[in-house]
């Protein structure tokens, strides 16, 4: 056997569900795609965004939540481990409202969400006078402002390295370049599965992880998954580097610790079609001068397109093969916000410890009606 576990895929996910399971003291090894893939874990906007999660399943507002709580720790631990600092910073995210409507429908997503957890979701209406003491960049078109105080940001490219970084420092094994083509349980006697990549090569792993991001779509029936999993385009522009303007981050823009404004990202069913369009960068660009008018003047210096893992529901999907004991899949649209949770807390649920927790709303049996 060449690992406990084998885990299809070196994104965000991957690399996180990696991370905890060596931290439980498992050996692990993660297969990762072709640089031909999609791979949203390179084209993300860095959010950890808690408002709006789980508005209809409050599991999801209590996973969510539970994982901007650790980011703290994670955020240390990963610069302990890889010495790579993803330039958290988490005090708080605004969500921005043109109108009054828009505000109130927010507030009474949150005010549900607050019944549900008690305390533990704290969020404050800002009017535009709070909000032009704290965020005096942003216009007269903003009538308000929710701020969240579990939100916050970090740099995503630096996030893949910390976590590549600390899977290697911790002994795991990364193989890139490596496209899975099959995943076959052993047969009679033999436990585990024999994972076959595109140049011939094999590898034989107790158990096995899918999070392949789109990519599971296409591994997972063979595994007896759904996988029901379909692509959103998301585009996003950033700036030149820009003297301090943006103190916390909203939904619209955020400013990076070397000073970009990175603004996004467009909600686009398009297929697997990354590109950026002019349509849906004026969009962007019109969208955030609106919001901070101070943008007018700035420089858009790069656009990118990168494609959301989407399920039916936005939920995740924690599920363990119905018919392929040992093999799961682990995928989610939000992969930023819930990397602290996944290295933490999730591996018990693979290893089906008795203080897991409990993942039964997030399985694929939801997607049956
Ligand atoms: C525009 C945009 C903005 C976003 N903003 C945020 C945000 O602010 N906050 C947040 O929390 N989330 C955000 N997300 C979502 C977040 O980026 C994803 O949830 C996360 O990156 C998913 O990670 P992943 O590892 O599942 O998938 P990916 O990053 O897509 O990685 C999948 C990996 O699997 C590999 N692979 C595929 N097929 C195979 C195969 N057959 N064999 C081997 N390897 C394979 C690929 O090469 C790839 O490296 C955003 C996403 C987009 C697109």
């Amino acid at each position: 056997m060449d690992a406990d576990f084998a885990i299809v895929g070196g994104g965000i996910v991957g690399l996180s569900v990696a991370l905890g399971l060596l931290d439980a003291g498992q050996s692990v090894v993660v297969l990762d795609g072709s640089d031909a893939d999609p791979k949203a874990s390179r084209g993300n906007f860095g959010l950890i965004w808690l408002q709006g999660k789980g508005v209809h399943e409050p599991r999801y507002a209590r996973w969510s939540k539970e994982s901007a709580d650790l980011w703290p720790g994670f955020a240390a631990n990963l610069k302990e481990a890889s010495g790579v600092d993803v330039g958290l910073r988490q005090d708080g995210g605004l969500d921005l409202h043109f109108n009054d409507d828009s505000l109130a429908d927010a507030v009474t997503e949150h005010e549900a969400l607050q019944a549900e957890l008690g305390a533990d979701y704290p969020f404050e209406i800002l009017s535009p006078e709070t909000l032009s003491i704290e965020e005096p960049e942003i216009g007269p078109k903003v009538t308000s402002a929710i701020l969240h105080h579990g939100d916050g940001h970090v740099d995503p490219l630096a996030l893949i390295t910390a976590l590549s970084g600390a899977v290697v420092a911790q002994g795991g094994r990364i193989i890139g370049a490596t496209s899975v083509s099959d995943i076959a349980a052993r047969a009679g006697a033999e436990e585990g599965f024999r994972l076959t990549c595109a140049d011939g090569a094999e590898i034989q792993a107790a158990k096995v992880v899918l999070a392949a991001g789109l990519g599971s779509a296409q591994l997972g029936p063979s595994l007896g998954f759904a996988a029901p999993l379909r692509p959103e385009r998301g585009q996003i522009l950033i700036t030149e580097k820009l003297p301090p303007l943006i103190r916390r981050p909203s939904l619209i823009a955020r400013q990076d610790r070397a000073g970009g404004i990175q603004i996004g990202a467009t909600n686009e069913d398009v297929g697997m079609d990354r590109r950026v369009t002019l349509d849906g960068m004026a969009k962007l660009a019109a969208e955030a001068v609106d919001a901070y008018p101070v943008l007018a003047r700035a420089q858009v210096l790069r656009a990118w397109g990168a494609l959301r893992v989407m399920s039916p529901d936005g939920l995740p999907i924690y599920q363990e093969s119905p018919t392929c004991p040992g093999a799961f899949l682990i995928s989610c649209h939000s992969g930023v916000t819930l990397a602290a949770v996944h290295a933490t807390s999730l591996p018990s649920w693979l290893l089906r410890r008795d203080y897991a927790p409990d993942l039964e709303v997030f399985g694929e049996t939801r997607f049956a009606a």
